[in-house]
């Protein structure tokens, strides 16, 4: 399976994920896909958090689902699947400098013999019977857990009545008579309608691959760097507009002189449309000295373990998503993921994890 993580790299051999259009079925739960955007491609297909679990923190509203990374753990059998969920608020006043209260980070785990997927990996073809909503109905729009269901035509569930309004807004008002009794049993996992296209992040499947030291002498690493730099000005000047012209200025003139920044311009550089380095017990790739945003991380809520870095997410991936304009301030530099060493078993079926979200501003 070419999205599964080689876990040989302990020693700091890093894997590097890349973004590829696939055709979406085969970015289904029962291909254990790493993917950005569409629905989540849950694991445990029945005991899924509920929706108030993946609400913000901040103004309590559903949050969209961004990308999930395959990573079983080779040594233990009871991770023989596993994957983290990472979700964000679409409302952009929720994405604070240095803050993650607008993320969520799951981790789920499946031994080899489950409830749910065969034992031997599926063929890859599309027409397989696997009916998703056999387990858990799922939001026709964001595709989380949905306890509820539109009244009239007792058919299309929803996680939420934002949700729902959202959905008898764009269509479903008209479709709603039409919902016939005949599809009741049908796979909604890949329908997106207008509302969940208005919703969703673009879906990309997500190739995780070890980063090639030998690439550079391909790519000028000036070039690169003034790219990137400039992508984080862009960003910058385009999510800060209540500060400053001076203040920006000043910012970006600093920038050049951040050694930290440069050290993460240089590597990025070999593989400039990276969106996610993985290193499990590694060092993330800081973006900036800032040391404000580098914070106390808390051990394993579960089994009081210590958690340990396993991935970060790119601010490359903001130039593959479409963050729309209404939603112009979701922003990050980098997303550090960190997990319990142990990936225990205790809890839920989906446990929270942990995220460092570090900005270029202080
Ligand atoms: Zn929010
Ligand atoms: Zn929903
Ligand atoms: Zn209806
Ligand atoms: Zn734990």
């Amino acid at each position: 399976m070419n999205n599964s993580i080689d876990q040989k790299n302990m020693s700091n051999k890093v894997d590097i994920g890349i973004l590829e259009e696939k055709s979406n079925w085969l970015l289904h739960p029962r291909f254990f896909p790493s993917k950005i955007g569409g629905k989540p491609a849950w694991l445990n297909l029945k005991d899924l958090p509920k929706p108030e679990e993946v609400s913000c923190k901040k103004c309590q509203e559903p949050l969209v689902f961004l990308c999930q990374v395959y990573a079983p753990y080779e040594e233990s059998d009871d991770c023989f699947h596993r994957t983290l969920f990472v979700f964000v608020c679409r409302n952009g006043g929720c994405c604070g400098t240095n803050t993650a209260d607008n993320f969520l980070v799951m981790r789920c785990q499946l031994p080899r013999k489950n409830d749910f997927y065969s034992y031997e990996p599926y063929e890859e073809c599309e027409n397989e019977k696997f009916a998703m909503d056999k387990w858990t109905k799922l939001c026709e729009i964001c595709g989380i857990k949905a306890p509820s269901h539109c009244s009239k035509c007792k058919q299309t569930y929803y996680c939420s009545r934002k949700h729902q309004i959202l959905d008898w807004q764009k269509g479903h008002k008209e479709n709603c008579p039409k919902v016939s009794r005949s599809s009741i049993c049908s796979d909604n996992y890949f329908k997106v309608t207008e509302a969940a296209k208005s919703l969703l992040f673009r879906e990309w499947e997500l190739i995780v691959d070890e980063e090639d030291e030998g690439d550079d002498k391909n790519v000028d690493v000036n070039v690169e760097m003034d790219k990137l730099r400039k992508l984080m000005q862009e960003k910058r000047a385009g999510t800060l507009s209540d500060i400053s012209d001076n203040e920006l200025e000043q910012y970006t003139q600093t920038l050049p002189e951040d050694k930290v920044f440069n050290k993460f311009s240089k590597r990025v550089a070999r593989h400039p449309d990276q969106v996610l380095r993985y290193e499990r017990g590694g060092c993330p790739l800081w973006i900036t000295s800032n040391e404000g945003s580098v914070i106390h991380v808390p051990k394993c809520q579960y089994c009081n373990e210590d958690r340990q870095f396993e991935f970060q997410i790119m601010p490359q991936l903001l130039n593959f998503i479409d963050v729309g304009i209404d939603f112009n301030s979701i922003d990050w530099g980098v997303l550090a993921v960190y997990t319990c060493r142990a990936s225990c078993n205790e809890g839920p079926a989906y446990k929270q994890e942990f995220m460092i979200k570090q900005d270029l501003l202080k």
